[in-house]
């Protein structure tokens, strides 16, 4: 059953009509905002996004690391202290080479929360690190810093007085409070640049036409329209469809939407569209609770679920949703927070079981030829290192699934192409012997 939430579509074509009328902002090339501070290592955003040197809890990553190195699809080059947010951004640079996972990440921004914030920031610096440490990823996966996310590519959801109102902090007090963070320029540059990196491994496997890319951020699935709520301010899901439907024609969408709550952004942004199908697993005494929205599948669970129930439902859904649906792209909102001990979750599974269940997605994706995005939605234990370790569980597994399909696919490749070869010499050497049946009878009838 399509959702509850209203003729978003209509809402939103409406919504810019206003705009336009008001403050004809999308008409401009660029958005320079006066950008007061530095980011935490002193040097502007701008340079941050660009720098690849550092990690983000301030370790050092080798530059000559076995990962490959972030690619030039950076926010600016500018060394001047502004965030510039351009209207259309292009594509991005292929990935290095065939197998190989492109991720991008947001966390070059250094996001201030106050002391003893619940929301665990730094999950998404640790999780790239341990991406990046990890010597088994060499020639599999490749990281990338992600630009901002285009204006024109933003109001294609959201409404561009939002986009505005929030990049520069005109939103009111209770409309920062639901989001759940306190503004900063900070959050501006990671907000807009965690949509971005959705945004650009959408571009990256649709181009390709196949294969897995991933955001080391996003998954912002309680984002609305024009308002924000727990830890979400843009929907870069949503962002990302919308651009894919825009760019590529596509006409099937499956978001797969495995954090432990429901995606009631996604559901109610998508609730009259129906190119694209949102199915959604969910903690049912979860939040939300008052904005909850309907999706076009959604799995409400009991609390305490576990490994068997919870995989035995995906492994019947997902055949049903590719075969009914024939996505030609993936969505998948891969929030561990259905962790047994997560402190937003109630669901009970186990490091495992969230293995198995990103071995399952990868797989069918993978199997079908569907192109796959990967965001990382949420992940709260505490300490947060048992989030952090399912967060690059789910990397690393989509890294080396993508890895070995490139390496079968390529050996499928050469047998096809030796046994094609083969067939052209024996078919030769049947022609040969034919060829020498006729001169051996023409000479025996010459005998005659
Ligand atoms: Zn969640």
């Amino acid at each position: 059953m399509r959702g509850v939430g209203g003729n978003s579509l209509r809402r939103t074509s409406r919504c810019l009509a206003n705009v336009a009328q008001r403050a004809p902002f999308c008409s401009r090339p660029t958005h320079a905002v006066p950008w007061p501070r530095a980011n935490a290592h002193g040097s502007s955003p701008a340079a941050a996004a660009a720098s690849s040197s550092s990690s983000p809890d301030g370790a050092t990553t080798s530059s000559s690391s076995s990962i490959s190195s972030p690619g030039t699809h950076t926010a600016s080059s500018s060394a001047s202290p502004v965030l510039e947010i351009p209207t259309t951004v292009g594509p991005p640079p292929p990935a290095p080479g065939p197998g190989v996972m492109v991720a991008y990440y947001a966390d070059h921004w250094k996001v201030p929360l106050p002391e003893g914030h619940r929301f665990p920031m730094l999950k998404y610096a640790a999780t790239r690190s341990a991406l990046a440490g990890d010597g088994s990823l060499e020639g599999r996966l490749a990281l990338r810093p992600a630009s901002p996310a285009a204006l024109e590519d933003l109001a294609l959801v959201h409404c561009p007085q939002y986009v505005e109102r929030f990049r520069l902090d005109a939103m009111t007090e209770p409309e920062m409070r639901n989001v759940g963070f306190p503004w900063s320029p900070q959050l501006v540059g990671r907000t807009f640049s965690s949509c971005g990196g959705t945004v650009a491994a959408t571009h990256l496997v649709l181009q390709q036409g196949w294969g897995i890319a991933g955001n080391i951020a996003g998954g912002t699935h309680h984002a609305f329209r024009d308002r924000g709520e727990g830890f979400c301010v843009f929907n870069d899901i949503a962002v990302a469809s919308r651009v894919a439907i825009r760019d590529y024609g596509l006409d099937s969408i499956l978001v797969l939407d495995l954090d432990v709550h429901q995606g009631n952004g996604t559901a109610d942004i998508f609730a009259d569209e129906p190119r694209v199908t949102t199915f959604d697993m969910f903690g049912d005494k979860n939040y939300p609770w008052k904005s909850r929205r309907v999706n076009t599948y959604g799995l409400p669970l009991p609390d305490h679920t576990g490994d068997d129930e919870y995989l035995g439902l995906l492994r019947s859904w997902l055949p049903r949703l590719l075969a009914q649906h024939r996505p030609q792209l993936i969505m998948f909102q891969a929030g561990v927070d259905a962790l047994k001990g997560d402190s937003f979750g109630r669901l009970g599974l186990s490091r495992a079981g969230l293995l198995a269940r990103n071995n399952l997605v990868y797989g069918s994706a993978l199997e079908a030829g569907v192109p796959l995005v990967v965001t990382m939605g949420g992940g709260y234990t505490r300490p947060m290192d048992a989030s952090v370790t399912c967060h690059t569980d789910v990397y690393r597994t989509a890294a080396y699934r993508l890895s070995a399909w490139a390496a079968a696919a390529e050996q499928r490749q050469q047998q096809q192409q030796q046994g094609t070869a083969r067939g052209r010499a024996e078919e030769a050497g049947r022609g040969q012997s034919a060829e020498a049946a006729v001169a051996a009878a023409a000479a025996a009838s010459g005998q005659q």
